[in-house]
C-alpha cells in the first residue's frame, strides 16, 4: 500500500511539472505564432518568406508537443466499459506486430508468439488504456530478446479475478533493476527509453483495482503477473468464439 501510494504521488506531481512546463511553452509560442503572421503579411521578400514559413512549422510542431503533454497531464475523462480481456491481448499482439516481425528480420532470430487465452468474463475499464498496458509490457519484451526467444501470453480465471501472464526468454533484470521498473523516468536503455511506460502500466492497473508483479532472473527471462477483477462471466460465452482462436500461434522465422 505504502509503495503504490508512493507511486501514485509520484505519477501526480509528474502529472503537475509537465502540465506547468506547457503552460509556460504555450506563453512562449503564442506570440511567436502571432507575430508571426504579421510579419507574413508585411515582408515581400520570398526568400525572408521562406524562413517565416519555417519558423512558422517549427513554433506549430512545439505546439503539438504540447497539447500531447497537456493531454498526458491532464486528469483524463474516462468512459469505463467491459472489456473483453482476450480480444485487447489479441490487439496488443496485432499492434506490436510490426515491432517483432521487424526484430525478428534484423537478428535473424526468430520471436516465437504463444497465446493461451482461456480467461472467460470481462474487466472493467477503457480498452484505449488496457490496449496500452499490453503494447508496453510486449514491447519491453521484444526489446528484451535481441537473440530472439518466446513470448508466450495467457489469461485465465482465478477466485473472482482474471489473471494476464506475459512471460519472456529475455535477458531478465537484476534486483536493483527489477525494485525500480515501475518509477517514471526510470530506463536502461539510455535515449531508447524514456521510462514511463511501465509507470503509466501501473497506474492503469491500480486505477482498475488491480495487481502487478513482476519476477525475473537473469539471462532466463521475464514475468508479469496480472490481476484484475472478473465482472459478467455470464456474458462471455459467445464473444470467446468470435473472430479469434482461443489458442494462436504466431510463429515467424
Ligand atoms: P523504457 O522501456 O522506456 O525503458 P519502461 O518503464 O517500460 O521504460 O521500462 C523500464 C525498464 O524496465 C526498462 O528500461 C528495462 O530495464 C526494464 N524492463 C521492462 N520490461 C522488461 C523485460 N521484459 N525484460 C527485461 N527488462 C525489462
Amino acid at each position: 500500500i505504502q509503495d503504490s501510494l508512493i507511486q501514485s504521488r509520484k505519477m501526480q506531481a509528474l502529472g503537475e511539472l509537465t502540465g506547468g512546463i506547457a503552460h509556460e511553452f504555450n506563453n512562449i509560442l503564442t506570440p511567436i505564432l502571432g507575430y508571426i503572421q504579421i510579419l507574413k503579411n508585411n515582408i515581400d521578400d520570398p526568400i525572408l518568406n521562406r524562413y517565416i514559413e519555417l519558423i512558422e512549422e517549427s513554433a506549430k510542431d512545439g505546439a503539438k508537443i504540447v497539447k500531447r503533454i497537456q493531454e498526458f497531464s491532464k486528469p483524463k475523462h474516462k468512459e469505463k466499459e467491459l472489456c473483453d480481456i482476450n480480444r485487447i491481448i489479441i490487439q496488443s499482439v496485432e499492434i506490436t506486430k510490426p515491432k517483432w516481425t521487424y526484430e525478428s528480420q534484423i537478428s535473424k532470430k526468430s520471436i516465437e508468439v504463444k497465446l493461451d487465452l482461456k480467461a472467460k468474463g470481462f474487466v472493467e475499464g477503457t480498452a484505449t488504456e488496457l490496449r496500452e498496458v499490453f503494447v508496453n509490457i510486449i514491447s519491453n519484451a521484444i526489446d528484451a530478446m535481441p537473440n530472439g526467444g518466446f513470448l508466450h501470453i495467457e489469461s485465465f480465471n482465478k477466485k473472482g479475478n482474471i489473471v494476464i501472464k506475459i512471460k519472456d526468454t529475455g535477458v531478465g533484470m537484476t534486483e536493483e533493476v527489477k525494485e525500480k521498473i515501475f518509477e517514471p523516468f526510470f530506463t536502461t536503455k539510455n535515449e531508447r527509453g524514456n521510462g514511463l511506460g511501465l509507470s503509466i502500466v501501473y497506474s492503469i492497473i491500480k486505477e482498475m483495482s488491480g495487481h502487478i508483479d513482476v519476477s525475473s532472473q537473469v539471462n532466463e527471462g521475464t514475468e508479469f503477473e496480472i490481476k484484475l477483477p472478473a465482472k459478467g462471466a455470464g456474458l462471455s460465452k459467445e464473444y470467446l468464439n468470435e473472430g479469434f482462436e482461443e489458442k494462436q500461434i504466431y510463429k515467424i522465422l
